[in-house]
């Protein structure tokens, strides 16, 4: 995988380049992204940027070269000095011995076929990849363990072992205990790539001894230029997904390739507003019911795409229906709930689909959360 072949965070690639040339790489880097912006992805390029042997330097474009061994044992992430680990669960597909200590290794070839396919995957993409959709993956202690074998073992083939650690923050107390020691006492040779979506919820030790590297959004018209270009899409279409999908690459191509869980989204949310403006409290509860039904996931994307959506009813009612980018076909429908909807609905609610995308990423009872979130839809229209 090289640099240009992932989408967006231009300026970061020219860094890690020019962090590469000169030849202060530090031993653990800490890539803070959102879901679908393509950390991993970027890990995989900069280790094959390391390792290639002809790479392009800065001045010329800065890349790897894409042909030399190294580049070709990248592009197939079959390339000895290059570890993953990332969260798992028990499955069905398991050993006896293995369901009690499932680790990342059991799971590399899903991995690297996700991976591979599509760098900008999501949580669930993996959680379904590995077939583990029902349960939460997280990083044990025994994954530490493997974590700490393997780069005790000598690189074969380079000056550098990487070591990715996709999603640290599903690490228990006394694996993150234990990856604090490692990166307190770092062999040399060894570089860490952590990817976190949520940093507060890591060590505060562990994230001082790494060097914080932040991917951006995308400037929305530059999303939509790529979703346009790449989908076949009219500009009104990418702009909108584009804005639902806040700058990333990877969620705007889920909610294109996903339609269906989109109009699940937008007709539970529908019937929230419509029971919410009726005052039917049975409606709204009702409502509640059906969205505790639905999985994790799909409970987080109505919570997103309820606050985008009613991000827009607001700059319609604030008469600047341009910078909403709503869809032509749905204008109309806007506008009406715009007309209908207490100008001090659209704060109060933002903050609520906040809360409950935090307690649901929290795991509190969804019963609670949704509960909750429709009574203040019912209560602030
Ligand atoms: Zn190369």
């Amino acid at each position: 995988m090289r640099f240009s072949d992932l989408i967006g965070n231009d300026a970061l690639k020219a860094s890690l380049v020019k962090m590469v040339e000169s030849g202060r790489t530090p031993h653990a880097l800490l890539f803070v992204e959102q879901e679908g912006m393509g950390a991993a992805g970027f890990a995989v390029a900069l280790s094959q940027y390391l390792n290639c042997k002809n790479h392009v330097p800065s001045d010329f474009g800065g890349d790897s070269c894409g042909e030399c061994p190294a580049c070709r044992s990248h592009a197939n992430l079959a390339w000895p000095d290059l570890h993953f680990a990332f969260p798992v669960n028990a499955t069905a597909s398991l050993s006896d011995a293995d369901k009690k200590r499932p680790v990342s290794r059991l799971f590399m070839a899903e991995w690297n076929k996700l991976l591979k396919s599509n760098p900008y995957f999501s949580e669930h993409d993996l959680a379904e990849a590995i077939g583990i959709e029902n349960k939460a993956g997280n990083i044990s202690v025994n994954e530490a363990k493997e974590i700490s074998d393997t780069l005790s073992m000598h690189a074969y083939d380079s000056d550098y072992k990487v070591m990715v650690i996709w999603l640290p923050e599903k690490m228990n107390m006394e694996a993150s205990n234990k990856l604090l020691k490692l990166l307190e006492e770092p062999q040399p040779g060894t570089l860490f790539i952590l990817v976190t979506r949520q940093i507060e919820k890591l060590l505060s030790t562990i994230v001082s001894r790494c060097q914080i590297v932040r991917l951006q959004p995308m400037e929305q018209y530059q999303l939509a230029e790529v979703l346009a270009a790449g989908f076949e899409l009219d500009e009104a279409d990418a702009m909108s997904y584009a804005n639902l999908a806040a700058g990333s690459y990877g969620r705007a191509k889920e909610l294109i390739s996903g339609e269906e869980s989109f109009t699940e989204a937008d007709e539970l949310l529908r019937s929230l507003l419509e029971e919410a403006l009726k005052h039917s409290l049975a409606g709204v509860l009702a409502v509640s019911e059906n969205l505790t039904g639905l999985g994790k996931e799909a409970q987080r994307r109505f919570c997103i795409y309820a606050e985008n959506y009613i991000r827009k009813i607001f700059m319609m009612s604030e008469n600047v229906p341009g910078i909403s980018y709503t869809k032509r076909q749905e204008e109309d429908y806007i506008k009406s709930l715009a007309a209908r909807i207490k100008p001090t609905f659209y704060q109060k609610i933002i903050g609520a689909l906040d809360t409950a995308i935090a307690a649901i990423d929290g795991n509190v009872l969804a019963k609670l959360v949704f509960t909750d979130l429709c009574n203040r839809f019912y209560l602030y229209i």
